[in-house]
Order: structure tokens, then sequence, then C-alpha cells
């Protein structure tokens, strides 16, 4: 994933070598890749397939781009032409469009190697892509680490999502070590880029919520993000949006936490072990508790009390 994302961005830095020779391909009709293709009298076998996309010539085109034995990226064409008419010799037509030049150097984001940014490439390298809700992600654990320095080891920490499917989740596994498996992680699926981190032990911790960011880009955002999860984009689509989910990535790493995250203090209900915000706990008798079980209480007992 992290190299089709390399290739993306050299493609729409326009690093690219223009071909555009019809050639032939040996495509694996079971798996739906190609195998290989001749060019220019050399065999040019097919190790990786990186990506499939949509074409833009015919509704029906495909393209894909491919890694080759001897390390290169090339983009494949694949163009069904129209059957109504007379050519009854091939309906399909390969093209080789470009080969993707080599810069590797410079095609990484200026803060892809700093150290400053909590293991920001393991992170990625974990969750197979960077992208914006991953910084998300790290800017909370960061953040939540930062506003409770009392926590004796992360041992005792607990985070509670309100979200089941964010790349954020994967942030907070990798760096935090809080997992769904060992139940330090728990979800609520309500569709909310809110996560509370608590001590389990002490029963107190903060909750932070996303704020509203405009990164001023959301039609075409939204748009190309459609088409990739709707498997209908094209490599263009493709690398239009590695660069917008770049610049996002850039702005949010740019971005202070505080600007980020709107924190609010939490604590646990003694009763329920609900986590509440402070300012929504009784104290009943030094106990902190949330109204419905201080109420359940005091009314249990002021029945005793009338009887
Ligand atoms: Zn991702
Ligand atoms: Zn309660």
């Amino acid at each position: 994933m992290l190299e089709m994302e390399h290739e993306l961005r050299a493609i729409g830095n326009g690093q690219a070598e223009w071909i555009k020779q019809t050639v032939h391909v040996d495509y694996d009709n079971k798996s739906q890749q190609p195998l290989g293709f001749s060019n220019n009298g050399q065999y040019n076998k097919v190790i990786k397939l990186l990506g499939t996309f949509k074409g833009n010539l015919s509704p029906d085109d495909l393209s894909y781009l491919v890694k080759t034995v001897d390390g290169n990226i090339y983009h494949l064409y694949l163009h069904l032409s129209d059957f109504n008419s007379f050519h009854t010799l091939s309906p399909v037509r390969w093209t080789l469009e470009f080969r993707v030049l080599k810069k590797r150097e410079a095609i990484g984001l200026p803060f892809w190697k700093s150290t400053t940014h909590m293991r920001l490439e393991g992170v990625a390298d974990f969750h197979g892509d960077l992208c914006p809700e991953l910084v998300l992600g790290c800017k909370a654990c960061h953040m939540a680490i930062r506003l409770l320095p009392k926590l004796d080891s992360l041992k005792e920490l607990i985070v509670i999502a309100e979200n089941d499917n964010s790349p954020a989740l994967d942030a907070i596994q990798f760096a935090l070590g809080c997992t769904l498996s060992n139940r330090k992680l728990r979800t609520i699926d309500n569709n909310k880029h809110i996560y509370l981190f608590a001590s389990a032990v002490a029963g107190y911790g903060v909750k932070l919520s996303l704020k509203k960011i405009c990164f001023n880009d959301e039609n075409c955002f939204n748009k190309f993000e459609k088409k990739i999860v709707g498997a209908c984009a094209t490599l263009n689509d493709a690398a239009s949006y590695q660069k917008l989910s770049d610049d996002r990535v850039e702005r949010l790493m740019n971005m202070d936490s505080e600007e980020v995250f709107a924190v609010e203090n939490v604590r646990r209900c003694l009763v329920c072990n609900d986590f509440l915000t402070e300012s929504l706990i009784h104290v009943n008798n030094g106990f902190p508790m949330c109204e419905s079980c201080c109420l359940d209480i005091t009314g249990n007992n002021s029945n005793v009390v009338y009887q």
C-alpha cells in the first residue's frame, strides 16, 4: 500500500516518462491481472500489481499500475473498443502509457523522516498508508499522554472510541498498545471522532472531540473518495486524491492539538462505571456518581427514611 502511495505521489508530480505504445500483454483471466508485456523486443515480467483503475476512454476500460521484474513501475491501459464497429480482429487494445521515473528521495513528504512525530512511519506501515485520519489518531494519543501525566504507566490506560472503523483506531492500537483484544480499547458505533482516554484504576481521564476543521477542499476530496470507495477511480483520480490527502496530512501535522480537538475532563461514576464529563458528576458522600445512580441511591435512602 505504501508503495502505491509513493507511486501515486510521483505520478501526481509529473514524474513519468511517456511511452504511449501499443503492446502485447499476457493477461491472466483468473486473477484478472497482467502477467507481462513485450516492449521494444523485450519481455517485461510483472511481479506485482500495485493498483487497478477505471479508464477514461470508454466506460469498460481498465488500467493497471504494475511493477516489473527490473523494478520499474509501468501504467498499462486496456481499451475495450466499440463492439458495434466492424473491427473484428481484436476488440481489445493494450497501451503501455508511461513508466514512473525513479526519484524516490524527492517524493517523500517533508515530515516523513522527522523523528518528532511519534513513529508516524511505523504507524503508517502498520495501518497500510498515511492518511489524514491516521494522523488524527496519532495527535489524539499525543495529546492524551500530555494531558494525563499522572498515569503511572500505560498499563492502566483505557480508550473508548466513538467510532469503529476509523484509521485513527490503528494509531491508538499501535502507539498505545490499547487494542480491541486486550480490551483496553472499546468502540461505540457513533461515527464520531471522539476519543476518551482514562485511567482504569483511578477513574479519571480526558475526552477529545474533533473540532470542525475546514480544509477548503471538501468538494473535491469527497468526490474522489467516493470514486475510490466505489472502485471507479481512474489513475488520475487516484493521483489527485493522493495529493489532496497528503495536503490534509501535512496540514493536520502542522496544527496544534488544541486546534484539532476539544478537551473535556471526565470522571467515572463509582456505581455504573460510566465515564462522564466532570460537570455532570454528582459527589455523594465523597464518591463521584452520575445523576441517575445518585438519584437511585438517594431515592432508596429517602424510601428508607420515610417508611
Ligand atoms: Zn488509511
Ligand atoms: Zn452511574
